[in-house]
């Protein structure tokens, strides 16, 4: 088989899991053609991110200190990964030319007091360039041919939507195949560092957070892959969140569709975007566990052979979200005036995660990304100004959660909604917002962030989800 095998953050943190990432790839290559996908090592783009935005407000002393303390995490982990001397030199000369460029990169943000989208990717993009030559490193060590490429040496190219680009599929695809297929009929493998790519002009992207996956599968497609393998730290996907629910199940079995869902509403352990491309061409992938490799993990495909019937197959908790309330008597049988709503926020990238509007027209109630709540409000402020009445009053609550209840077979059943609202009363908490997609995959709701966990605990015991 063909397999693109992807590793998270989870599964890279130190040189010990690094050591055994690099024995399971060398133990699958041996029967498979395996091309490996990685994440940075755990927290390290976290720690980018918040130094760039340090080096924004001019802070240049913490610049060093955080250099020298990343050098350390991965000289670390190189000695504890690799036991060649001589590999463990070529590595370390890597990484300390990587750190060395990234320390006048952050100078740099310092100088100008300034970071764009664009030197945003720059910085993170670091994280995947130090954690890739490791894992290469690593895998040599077990006496097997490999070789490291950033996406863009690999040929992942997107557009310029800093951030959160998306790729140019095919010419995207002509390169991979043209760069790595000659690469794996020699019988080297190939580890690509996970999340980072470059656009046309050569300037590094960034695919999203936790766009790794993404990665993996943009690969998959484009090398013809068999199976998309994503290692991580659970046995695959979950009814629930393992840390909110110990009693959280493995699901076995998913349909794209399902995992989408699953992935935009909350469950960390797949990109959102990731199966867009993996599900045009009908390959499968699957959700494995580093430390538990015994299991196959989730398996996701367009039919799920052995689907569950149960209505409700999963709940998850998106946090970090911020709801607005926006008010105005002049919207009641306005034309157009939700358009205007939606224009404003578009038009400054803001994207809306959820709406819910009363009858009475006078009030629309959305959810957007808590980050972007002060973007949203001061353009709906000034567009309040500006379009003469049609809006009066726009109110914030940045302390709620989401709470996305989904199984496709929810579909046509009846009273599952009411049972889900009454869980929640039943725990004496107020639902701040509702929100049924026609597709009828999921129930979403909006509560008080600090009731979040309970109230998935609920859910997770009331549709005896822990049992298959
Ligand atoms: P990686 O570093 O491998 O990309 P992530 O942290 O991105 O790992 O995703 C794995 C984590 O996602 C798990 O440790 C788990 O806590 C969390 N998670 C949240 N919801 C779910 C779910 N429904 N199923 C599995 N994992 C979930
Ligand atoms: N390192 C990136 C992140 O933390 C990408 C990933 O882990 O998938 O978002
Ligand atoms: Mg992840």
């Amino acid at each position: 088989m063909k397999i693109v095998m992807k590793f998270g953050g989870t599964s890279v943190g130190n040189g010990v899991n690094i050591r055994h990432v690099a024995d399971l790839v060398t133990q699958y290559s041996k029967d498979n053609k395996v091309a490996v996908v990685v994440s940075a090592l755990a927290g390290v783009t976290n720690s980018l991110i918040e130094t760039g935005c340090q080096a924004q407000r001019s802070d240049e002393k913490h610049i060093q200190a955080f250099t020298a303390s990343l050098l350390k995490k991965h000289t670390d982990a190189i000695a504890e990964a690799i036991t060649s001397k001589t590999i463990q030199k070529e590595v370390t000369e890597i990484t300390e030319k990587s750190i060395a460029e990234l320390e006048k990169v952050l100078t740099g943000i310092c100088y100008v007091g300034e970071l764009t989208p664009k030197s945003k990717d720059y910085v993170m993009s670091f994280g995947e360039r130090l954690s890739a030559p490791i894992v290469c490193g690593a895998i040599r060590d077990y006496k097997a041919q490999s070789q490291f490429f950033t996406g863009k040496e690999a040929g992942i190219v997107t557009n310029s939507n800093f951030g959160e680009a998306d790729p140019l599929m095919n010419y995207t695809t002509h390169l991979l195949r043209e760069r790595l297929d000659p690469v794996m009929e020699q019988g080297v493998i190939p580890v690509v560092t996970g999340f980072i790519a470059a656009n046309q002009d050569g300037i590094v992207t960034t695919v999203g957070r936790g766009g790794s996956d993404y990665t993996a599968t943009i690969l998959g497609v484009a090398l013809k892959a068999d199976e998309v393998w994503i290692w991580t730290d659970v046995d695959g996907i979950m009814t629930t969140d393992p840390k909110l629910v110990a009693a959280a199940r493995m699901l076995p079995q998913l349909s794209y569709h399902e995992a989408a869902e699953m992935a935009i509403f909350g469950a960390k352990a797949m990109h959102p975007r990731a199966l867009g491309p993996v599900s045009k061409e009908n390959i499968p992938v699957r959700i494995r566990n580093t430390q538990n490799p015994a299991n196959m993990g989730t398996l996701i495909t367009k039919d799920p052979a052995a689907n569950e019937t149960k209505p409700v197959k999963a709940v998850a908790m998106i946090k970090d979200v911020a709801m607005v309330n926006v008010y105005g008597a002049a919207m009641v049988g306005a034309p157009g005036s939700y358009a205007k709503v939606f224009d404003v926020l578009g038009r400054n990238n803001i994207n809306v995660m959820m709406i819910s509007t009363a009858v009475s027209e006078a009030n629309i109630s959305m959810i957007v990304k808590r980050g972007l709540l002060g973007r949203a409000v001061s353009n709906l402020e000034i567009a309040l100004q500006e379009r003469g009445g049609l809006i009066s009053e726009v109110t914030t609550e940045d302390d709620v959660a989401v709470i996305a209840v989904m199984g496709a077979n929810m579909k046509g059943s009846l009273g599952v909604a009411s049972k889900i609202f009454s869980t929640v009363a039943g725990k004496g908490i107020n639902i701040r917002m509702i929100a049924q997609g026609s597709s009828e995959l999921n129930i979403s709701f909006v509560v008080k962030e600090k009731d979040g966990a309970a109230v998935v605990r609920a859910i997770h015991e009331e549709f005896n989800l822990d049992k298959a």
